[in-house]
Formats: structure tokens, C-alpha cells, sequence
């Protein structure tokens, strides 16, 4: 169990930060902090992550890789812990944990650790003339306190990435899971705490009203993960303090399905795509546009892959999740009056159960077609052909990933060329989230900032463009100095001009 901190009459409900930080008091190198935020619950645990920062503690890359390197012994060893968490959470079945609540989080943590020395080093720069014998680099510099508030889906997975890369960048964090996911937070506030060192990472245990305390203070970063409207909130806390923020939101991803495709292996991508976590996926195939033609022979391959997975009764499958809530559940269960049941379409109130369902006959302008599907819904929306597809993404806001399925590369790329999104897959789901490689995010209404791999190390970091000049040769620099002239602007232009690649010099 962790201690709470208690600075005098300033005890933030329910946060796990160390035995030093009761100590604080909120005075210190941190009191600007509380001095600003006098009454707010959470202003002494800022300050004093704020004076462990200035200690500059986090700072060493062996301090960074020592607790990046317990945060991996928690995975290892409260793995079945994780697992059970999560089951009881939302009944995530356990390769689906294990795939991306374990494993991708530990692909993340290798990565940094095998790059983290490299990542770290300041980047020298081209000079000009006038800077030639100076030295003009790149730090790497840690942002300083930074917030990290994470959704339910994937619990674990959504605190821990966007974590090693903001310990790798040399940061102090509070981290915010998510209150609905009742049994993976109490793991994540009581037993995470104990690996790391509780004078530079906190977690909170808050719900709506006391996140809205937490936001008030001072962050120098916010990395938030949820929902577009909450992350409307989140950002205009942080423009309160012009803090920075990554924003990794939801929408509706299209999944365009050509004629020319291979049907059955389409039908187990999309629907294992769409069928993951019962649906609660951010980057899941929120609805699949094509033709009549391919509708009539995607609907048989669909049934037929969603009896390959789950059986002829999916709810007795132990390989399919249930409905995070009962909110979700009433929720999700009403965007089935939209359009027809082709497939699926039972529910089951008491178990918060929907089974895979793929709905037909719909209008754009129904409901499931106005918001984030997140449940294990397919709708299907005819459309003639690429061109209509392209034009029915466009004429909606970005989503975080577009899917396109064809046997023709070209209808792959031109998808892809004409639409924007936060990520793109061809002729599958999900799997661009598996690469550390790419940068993972949103753009428009699904987010703002990229993560995984040397992203998410960027994107806690602060890139500090550094210019060191030697003391002397004050005769060069007396060029710039007044009283100016013509021919000393000549010099200053002859040797700092960046000349276009091409241009002749001659003339
Ligand atoms: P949510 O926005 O309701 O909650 C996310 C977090 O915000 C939680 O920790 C919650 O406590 C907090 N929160 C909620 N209301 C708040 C408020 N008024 N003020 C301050 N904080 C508040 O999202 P959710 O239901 O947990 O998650 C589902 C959404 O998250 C979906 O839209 C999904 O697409 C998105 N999502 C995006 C990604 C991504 O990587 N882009 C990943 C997972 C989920």
C-alpha cells in the first residue's frame, strides 16, 4: 500500500507518491507552485515533484534506465496480477492482454532502453560562416513535471507507454488512470508506486471532479489519452498555463473494402480488428464502406469467421471481452436500432454482453454513423465505388486511422493519398499500432502530437536549439556591432546567407 501524501491541510484524495513527499509540506524549491495553487488538493504533490526535478535527480541516463528497468520488473512480475485485473475489469480475455497490455508495453520499454544513450545525446548541427568555430547542438532536455491521464480500454497499456517515454526523457510524472476500470487502478495506484522512486512519480486516483483540481496546477506537459470532448477540457486547463500538450483521441475509422479482394481473409482482419476488446479500441475498423456486390459476399465470410473465433455462441467464448460499464452497455445497445442486424445482435444486460454484431441497410445520417462506434458493432455503408469512399471520409472529421483492402496496390495508395489521418494500414488492422518504428496519433478532432518508440521520447522532451560561442575573436564580431554600414551588412550577409540549393553564386 502506498502512503498519501499529506501536505498540512492539503491531502490529495487518493494519490500514491512517497514517504519524502509527506515530508514536503509543499514548501521547499517548489513552493511557487502551492503559493499559486493555496487550497488546491494536489498543489503540494506538484511542488514537490517539482523539487525533485530542480534536484535534477532525473536528469542521469543511469537514474532514467534504473527505473525504466523496475518498471519492467513490475510487468514481469505482476503480470498475473495485470491479467486478473483486467479480466475482472471488462473481462479482456487473456492472449488480448497479454498482447497488448503486457508484450506491447515491454516492446516499448526494450526500445527505449536499447536506444535510450543514443536518444539522449545532444544532436550537433550544421553552422554558417559566422558560427563555424563554435559549438550549436540539440539538448535533450526533460519537459520537468509533466501529467499523463489515461482511458480504461487498455489500462495498463495507455499509462505505461506514454510513462517509459516521459522517465526516459527525464521527467517527473503524476499519472491518472482511469476510475472505471476500478480493479487494473487500484493495481496500478497500490503496486506501481512500489517499483518506482516516489519522489519523481505519483499516481492519482481521481475521478471527474477531482481530475478537474489536479488540472488546475502548473504541468510543464500533458499527455492525455480519452475521448475528443473531454480533450477539449484537458486543453484548455493546460492553455491556462500555455502548457504543452499530445492529445491521442478517438473517432470513427473507415475501413474501404474494393471489389478485388480476397473475402475471407478481409472478413477475419477486419472482424478481428473490429471484435479485439469487444470493440473498445481507438484504432479499431469503426465501419466498413463498399459496394453492394462486395457487401453480399463480405456478410457469409463475416458469419462464418465470427463462428471460427467464437463459436456458435460468442458469449460463452472465453476469446471475447465484455462492455467496460453499464453506461457503455446502454449506450452501445442503442446504436443497434440503427439500420438491420445481419449478423449478431444480442445483448445480454446482466453481463454487459453484446455480442459481434455487423449491422446493414444504413443511412449516414443514422446514429451509429454520428459517433464512435467503441463496442463490438460493424456497420456496413454501400458505397459505388473508391471515388464515393474517398469522398464520404473527407466529408467527415479526421479519424485516427483510415483501412483500405485491396488486391490492387494502386486502390491502396490512392485511398491513402486522398484521405488524411492520424495512421494508415492497408489490407489490415491494427498491426501498424504493433511497429515502435512508426509514430502513432491523431490529427483534426482524433488528436494532436505522435507517440511509440523515439516518438514518445520526443515527445516528452523539449528540444533546446544551444549555441556556444568561444569568448574571443571580437574583431569578426564587431561586423554586426553599430555603428552599421553598407559594406559591413555585405560581410554579415556573405557569411550567414543560407543560399538556395541551385542558385548561381556567380552572378
Ligand atoms: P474519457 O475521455 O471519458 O476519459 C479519459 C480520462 O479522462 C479518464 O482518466 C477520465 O477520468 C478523465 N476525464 C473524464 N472526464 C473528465 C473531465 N471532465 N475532466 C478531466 N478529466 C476527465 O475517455 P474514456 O471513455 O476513458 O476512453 C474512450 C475514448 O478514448 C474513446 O474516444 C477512444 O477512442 C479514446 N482513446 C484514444 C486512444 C488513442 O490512443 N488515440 C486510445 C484509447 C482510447
Amino acid at each position: 500500500m502506498q502512503q498519501p501524501l499529506e501536505p498540512p491541510g492539503q491531502q490529495p484524495p487518493g494519490s500514491g507518491a512517497g514517504k519524502a513527499a509527506e515530508d514536503d509540506g509543499g514548501g521547499g524549491k517548489g513552493s511557487a507552485d502551492s503559493n499559486a495553487m493555496s487550497g488546491n488538493p494536489y498543489a503540494g504533490l506538484v511542488s514537490h515533484l517539482r523539487a525533485a526535478w530542480l534536484s535534477g535527480k532525473t536528469r542521469p541516463m543511469e537514474y532514467r534506465v534504473a527505473q525504466l528497468e523496475a518498471l519492467g520488473r513490475f510487468l514481469d512480475e505482476k503480470k498475473q496480477d495485470i491479467l486478473e485485473a483486467t479480466a475482472l475489469d471488462m473481462g479482456k480475455p487473456q492472449f488480448e492482454a497479454e498482447f497488448s497490455e503486457i508484450l506491447l508495453c515491454k516492446n516499448e520499454l526494450h526500445e527505449t532502453l536499447n536506444n535510450l544513450s543514443q536518444w539522449m545525446k545532444d544532436e550537433q548541427v550544421d553552422r554558417n560562416l559566422v558560427t563555424r568555430l563554435d559549438s550549436a547542438f540539440i539538448r535533450k532536455d526533460p519537459y520537468g513535471v509533466v501529467l499523463i491521464i489515461a482511458p480504461w480500454n487498455y489500462p495498463i497499456h495507455l499509462i505505461l507507454v506514454p510513462l517509459i517515454g516521459a522517465i526516459a526523457a527525464g521527467n517527473c510524472v503524476v499519472t491518472k488512470p482511469s476510475e472505471k476500470t476500478t480493479n487494473t487502478e487500484r493495481l496500478v495506484a497500490e503496486v506501481l508506486p512500489n517499483y518506482l522512486d516516489k519522489d519523481c512519480f505519483a499516481v492519482v486516483t481521481a475521478g471527474v471532479q477531482e481530475t478537474t483540481r489536479l488540472l488546475e496546477n502548473k504541468f510543464d506537459y500533458i499527455f492525455y489519452t480519452g475521448s475528443p470532448s473531454v480533450g477539449r477540457i484537458v486543453m484548455a486547463a493546460a492553455a491556462k498555463h500555455l502548457t504543452p500538450v499530445t492529445l491521442e483521441l478517438g473517432g470513427k475509422n473507415p475501413c474501404y473494402v474494393s471489389d478485388t479482394c480476397d473475402v475471407q481473409n478481409v472478413a477475419r482482419r477486419v472482424a478481428w480488428g473490429r471484435f479485439f476488446n469487444a470493440g473498445q479500441t481507438c484504432v479499431a475498423p469503426d465501419y466498413v464502406l463498399c459496394s453492394a456486390e462486395m457487401q453480399e459476399k463480405l456478410l457469409p465470410a463475416l458469419r462464418k469467421t465470427i463462428t471460427e473465433f467464437f463459436g456458435p455462441n460468442p458469449q460463452e467464448s472465453p476469446d471475447f471481452a465484455r462492455i467496460v460499464g453499464d453506461r457503455h452497455f446502454q449506450r452501445v445497445q442503442a446504436l443497434l436500432r440503427s439500420g438491420r442486424v445481419a449478423i449478431g445482435g444480442e445483448t445480454d444486460a446482466e453481463a454487459r454482453y453484446i455480442a459481434p454484431t455487423v449491422l446493414v441497410d444504413l443511412q449516414p445520417s443514422d446514429p451509429i454513423m454520428q459517433e464512435e462506434i467503441f463496442g463490438p458493432i460493424l456497420p456496413i455503408v454501400i458505397v459505388a465505388n473508391v471515388d464515393e469512399a474517398i469522398d464520404f471520409i473527407n466529408s467527415r472529421e479526421r479519424p485516427l486511422v483510415v483501412y483500405a483492402f485491396s488486391s490492387d496496390d494502386k486502390v491502396v495508395n490512392q485511398v491513402l493519398e486522398r484521405t488524411s489521418s492520424g495512421g494508415f494500414c492497408g489490407n489490415d488492422t491494427l498491426m501498424h499500432v504493433m511497429l515502435t518504428s512508426l509514430p502513432f496519433g491523431g490529427i483534426g478532432s482524433s488528436g494532436l502530437g505522435m507517440y511509440h518508440g523515439r516518438f514518445t521520447f520526443d515527445a516528452f522532451t523539449h528540444h533546446r536549439g544551444c549555441l556556444h560561442r568561444g569568448m574571443g575573436r571580437e574583431a569578426l564580431n564587431a561586423l554586426r556591432y553599430p555603428p552599421y554600414s553598407q559594406q559591413k551588412l555585405g560581410i554579415v550577409r556573405a557569411a550567414s546567407e543560407v543560399k538556395r540549393k541551385g542558385s548561381c553564386t556567380l552572378l
